[in-house]
């Protein structure tokens, strides 16, 4: 059991100023697998002032002090390799090499990442006729969600770090222990006290205050479109800077000329991986017209590869993170079948055999037309819609028939169609034939997808106000 009744402020892990907790639940098993404080605003303003109070010696920090410390981070978080793997399994439900591969790499990458970025990243140019400085932004708020608990917490935490800004974090409140786990590294890394503080809580009180908090200078936030409104809206109450990072209905189109078992796998993929759970993956699946039939053949040929069952056993595909995510797959699947689409695969209820634990089947559908409720909205499921294009421009349209732009993807061969696609849709980030990932390069949406960019120097960027001085004596 994992119990972790308290908040980590100023460098000492301290009692909460309230009573409540809050029960965390393994959604592979429904058991209780630990419990958390739900913080008080008093236990937000404490955090608060810590980091302030951390503030001018860490905002002047030396920058290779700053690239020491995120070195010594990303020693500290290999060294915790094991617990953190299957801490995620345990709160998350992904399968082991799944916490391994994806979520353990992409949190140590952040930090060692950032180390990089750092070393290039310049705070004073000359530029003639000014000299331009960039400054740390101040304290930061950082609010994450549950679906990515080291990747979205160390990106935004590495990159407010390099740039020497404090901060105070408040992690989803279904996936806690990732983060916990987190401030023992940076406490065993040295980081001053201050400079981190977690404060474990509700959206909204605790998530709720750092959006209107007088003496928060930057909000950073990654999940629903929902949220990241009011807090936008909070944060106007004192002009706080914001960086929002919210959903996604990505496209992938399949040019005529790809690998047609290749273009199902990756689609596949896309629904699989972290059972959907992801802002950035590709949910609607455009094909050429005369690739239809072929193409979902492919995909029901490709399906059985990915096995949905228990997260410690050797499956692909492991729960949904809890029982309100279930239903909400549940109804969208429903909603599918409704509006006319035609179910292919999967459908609503449990896999055979899986009565415990919130499984669900990776469906999906064909015959899908983008005005649809599953081709609109984003799902955070296993559900793959397919859709059929007459001729480039249309794929592009579609493509673009949507309020999000976080990412979008393209397969094939034909280079000058690959780069059509590539430039013409709106969105953050654009995968050609499933390209490497790149943590230098810059990550966050076009349109209601987002504001700002993460990762690498783009990322650092966010932590920093840029100072203007004319006549700096050199
Ligand atoms: P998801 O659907 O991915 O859980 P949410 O947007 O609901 O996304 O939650 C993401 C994070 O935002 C969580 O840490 C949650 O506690 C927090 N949150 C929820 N409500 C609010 C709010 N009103 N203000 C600020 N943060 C909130």
């Amino acid at each position: 059991m994992r119990n972790y009744l308290k908040h980590y402020i100023n460098g000492e892990w301290v009692e909460s100023t309230g009573s409540d907790v809050e029960e965390v639940i393994n959604p592979a098993t429904e058991e209780v697998i630990g419990k958390i404080s739900i913080g008080t605003k008093e236990d937000l303003d404490k955090a608060v002032k810590a980091a302030r109070e951390a503030f001018p010696s860490f905002s002047t920090m030396p920058k290779d002090e700053r690239v020491k410390m995120l070195e010594r981070i990303a020693e500290e978080y290999e060294k915790r390799k094991e617990d953190i793997i299957e801490t995620i399994t345990d709160e998350l439900g992904s399968p082991l090499a799944v916490s391994e591969k994806v979520h353990y790499m992409m949190g140590y990458n952040h930090f060692s990442q950032a180390a990089e970025s750092l070393k290039e990243f310049s705070f004073i140019e000359d530029m003639g006729g000014h000299t331009r400085v960039k400054e740390s932004v101040g304290v930061s708020g950082l609010i994450t969600p549950w679906n990515f608990p080291t990747n979205q917490t160390s990106t935004k935490i590495a990159s407010a770090f390099a740039a020497g800004s404090p901060v105070i974090l408040k992690p989803a409140e279904v996936t806690p222990f990732a983060a916990i786990i987190l401030a023992e590294i940076f406490e065993a890394a040295g980081v001053p006290k201050g400079v981190f503080n977690l404060v474990n809580g509700k959206g909204d009180v605790i998530g709720d205050g750092i959006s209107s908090h007088p003496d928060i200078d930057f909000v950073s936030f990654t999940g629903s479109g929902r949220v990241g409104k009011k807090i936008m809206q909070n944060a106007s109450e004192t002009i706080k800077n914001v960086a929002l990072e919210l959903g996604g209905k990505s496209p992938l189109v399949v040019l005529e000329d790809a690998d047609i078992e290749q273009a199902a796998r990756t689609a596949v993929n896309h629904i699989a991986t972290n059972t959907g759970q992801v802002c950035s993956a590709a949910t609607r699946i455009l094909v050429p017209n005369s690739m239809k039939e072929a193409f979902e053949e492919a995909v029901l040929k490709v399906l059985p590869e990915f096995s949905v069952g228990n997260p410690r056993e050797d499956n692909q595909v492991g729960p949904l993170i809890s029982k309100k995510q279930w239903d909400t797959v549940q109804s969208y699947i429903e909603k599918g079948v409704e509006e006319g689409a035609t179910l292919l695969s999967g459908g609503t209820g449990k896999p055979e055999g899986l009565d415990k634990g919130y499984y669900t089947k990776l469906t999906v559908f064909s015959d899908v037309t983008n005005d649809m409720t599953i081709a609109e909205e984003e799902i955070f499921g296993p559900v793959m819609s397919i859709l059929t294009y007459e001729d480039l421009d249309d794929a592009i349209k579609i493509s673009n028939d949507t309020e999000y732009g976080l990412a979008g993807y393209v397969v094939g061969e034909d280079k000058k169609a690959l780069r059509k696609v590539a430039t013409s849709i709106r969105a953050g980030r654009i995968k050609v034939n499933d390209a490497e990932a790149d943590f230098a390069a810059p990550f966050g949406g076009f349109k209601q997808s987002g504001i700002g960019r993460e990762w690498g120097d783009h990322g650092i960027e966010e932590y920093l106000e840029t100072k203007t001085i004319l006549g700096y004596p050199s």
